[in-house]
C-alpha cells in the first residue's frame, strides 16, 4: 500500500489542510525570541524556568526515546495527551461525519464509541465471542462487518479491556490485509507491556493502514502525565499533528517522561511488570476457587474480569472494606461481572481475603 492510499483514508477537506501555524514551528534562529507573547521572566514557582516558555509540539529528545522504545522510527510516531487524545484525533481527521463508519468489539474500552459519536460517525458493533474460556475478537465478523458497513476505523485492542484476551499478530494482519486501501485498523496496545506477544507495530513495514497506540499510563505507571503514543505511516502522521492542538505535550510531562524512559526507571518498570503478571497469575488461580465466583477469565493485562453469582455483594463487600473496583454490570454480555485491577500483593491479598469471608458468611 503506498503513501497515497493511506493519505485516502483521511477526509477529503483535511488532506491539503495546512492547520495552526505555532510559534515554535517556525525554523528561525536567534536569541532574543519575541514572537510568541511569553513572560520574559519565570514563575517564581517555575525554579528550573522549564514552564515560562511554549514547548516544543513534539519534543525531540522524547520522539527518539519512545521511537526506541516501542521499535519504530521517529517520524512514524505522534505523541499526544494520553493515547485518548490519539483516539479522537483519528475520529476527527479519518470520519466524515454522518457517513464514516467506526467499528469496536464490545464489550470494549468505551472511549472510542464516545469519539464517535461525538464526530457523528456511525458506530458498527461487532461483539466478542465466547470462545468457551475467553470472550475474544470475531476476525471474519470484523472484516465482513466493515467492508459491510463503510468503516474508516476498525479498532482492535489488545490485550483487550476489560476482557483480557490477546489477539494474534496474524488475525490483526488479516483485518489489515482485507482492508487495505478501505480502512485503518487501530490496534490499541495500552496494556500491550503485559501480553507475551509482539507489538503490531511490526506490522507496520507490510501494512501502511496499521496504526498502533502505546502509553505510559499504564506499566510506566505515568498516567497523571498523559502521554500517549499513535505509531503509523508518516504521512498520516503528518496529517494528523497538523489537526492535533498546537501545543499537545507540556514540558514538565516530557521532563517526567525522558526520566521514566532512562534506563534504571526501565530497569524498574519491567520487574513490576513481571510481578504484575506474576499476580495476575495468582489471584486468577485463587478467584477460581473462590466461592460466589462463577468464572474468572484468563487475561494478558493488569486486570481480571470475574463474572459472580451476585456481583452486587461482590462489589459492597470489596468497598466495605476499602476496596474499590470496576462494575462492568452495565457493558453487553457483562451483566454479572466486576474488573478487579492487579495491585500490589497486599492489596490483592485483600481482595482474596474480602471474597474468601463472603464463604465464611454466607
Ligand atoms: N486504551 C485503553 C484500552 C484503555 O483502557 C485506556 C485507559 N483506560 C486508554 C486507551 C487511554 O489511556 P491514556 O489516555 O491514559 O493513554
Amino acid at each position: 500500500m503506498s503513501a497515497d492510499t493511506v493519505l485516502s483514508l483521511v477526509r477529503d477537506d483535511l488532506r491539503a489542510f495546512a492547520g495552526y501555524s505555532s510559534a515554535r514551528s517556525s525554523a528561525l534562529v536567534g536569541d532574543v525570541w519575541l514572537n510568541a507573547n511569553e513572560s520574559a521572566w519565570s514563575n517564581p514557582a517555575d525554579a528550573q524556568g522549564i514552564a515560562r516558555r511554549y514547548p516544543e509540539p513534539q519534543p525531540q529528545a522524547l520522539r527518539t526515546q519512545l521511537a526506541a522504545l516501542y521499535g519504530c522510527s521517529a517520524d512514524q510516531l505522534l505523541i499526544g495527551r494520553g493515547s485518548d487524545e490519539a483516539i479522537d484525533l483519528l475520529v476527527r481527521a479519518l470520519c466524515q461525519p454522518g457517513r464514516d463508519a467506526v467499528l469496536v468489539t464490545p464489550p470494549v474500552f468505551g472511549m472510542y464509541a464516545v469519539c464517535a459519536r461525538l464526530q457523528n460517525a456511525p458506530l458498527l458493533e461487532v461483539p466478542l465471542r465466547d470462545s468457551g474460556d475467553a470472550l475474544v475478537a470475531d476476525i471474519d465478523a470484523i472484516i465482513a462487518a466493515a467492508l459491510s458497513g463503510n468503516a474508516k476505523l476498525v479498532f482492535l485492542c489488545t490485550p483487550s479491556n476489560p476482557a483480557g484476551s490477546s489477539i494474534a499478530l496474524n488475525d490483526i494482519e488479516r483485518v489489515a490485509q482485507a482492508l487495505e486501501g478501505r480502512a485503518l485498523v487501530v490496534v490499541d496496545e495500552a496494556y500491550g507491556e503485559y501480553a507475551d506477544q509482539a507489538s503490531a507495530a511490526t506490522l507496520l513495514s507490510r501494512y501502511n493502514n496499521v496504526a498502533v497506540l502505546r502509553t505510559l499510563s499504564k506499566a510506566h505507571a505515568l498516567a497523571a502525565a498523559r502521554i500517549g503514543t499513535l505509531i503509523a505511516a508518516p504521512t498520516l502522521i503528518q496529517v494528523l499533528r497538523r489537526c492535533q492542538a498546537p501545543y499537545p505535550v507540556p514540558a514538565p510531562c516530557t521532563a517526567l517522561a525522558l526520566a521514566a524512559l532512562d534506563s534504571d526507571a526501565l530497569a524498574v518498570t519491567d520487574a513490576r511488570v513481571a510481578q504484575v503478571k506474576a499476580e495476575r497469575d495468582r489471584l486468577y488461580q485463587a478467584l477460581q476457587q473462590a466461592p460466589g465466583v462463577l468464572r474468572a477469565y484468563p487475561s494478558h493485562g493488569n486486570y481480571l474480569l470475574v463474572r459472580f453469582d451476585d456481583a452486587q455483594a461482590a462489589f459492597d463487600a470489596l468497598l466495605a472494606a476499602g476496596v474499590v473496583v470496576r462494575d462492568q454490570r452495565a457493558a453487553p454480555q457483562l451483566h454479572d461481572a466486576l474488573r478487579i485491577t492487579i495491585g500490589s500483593p497486599e492489596q490483592n491479598d485483600r481482595v482474596l481475603q474480602v471474597l474468601t469471608a463472603r464463604r465464611a458468611a454466607a
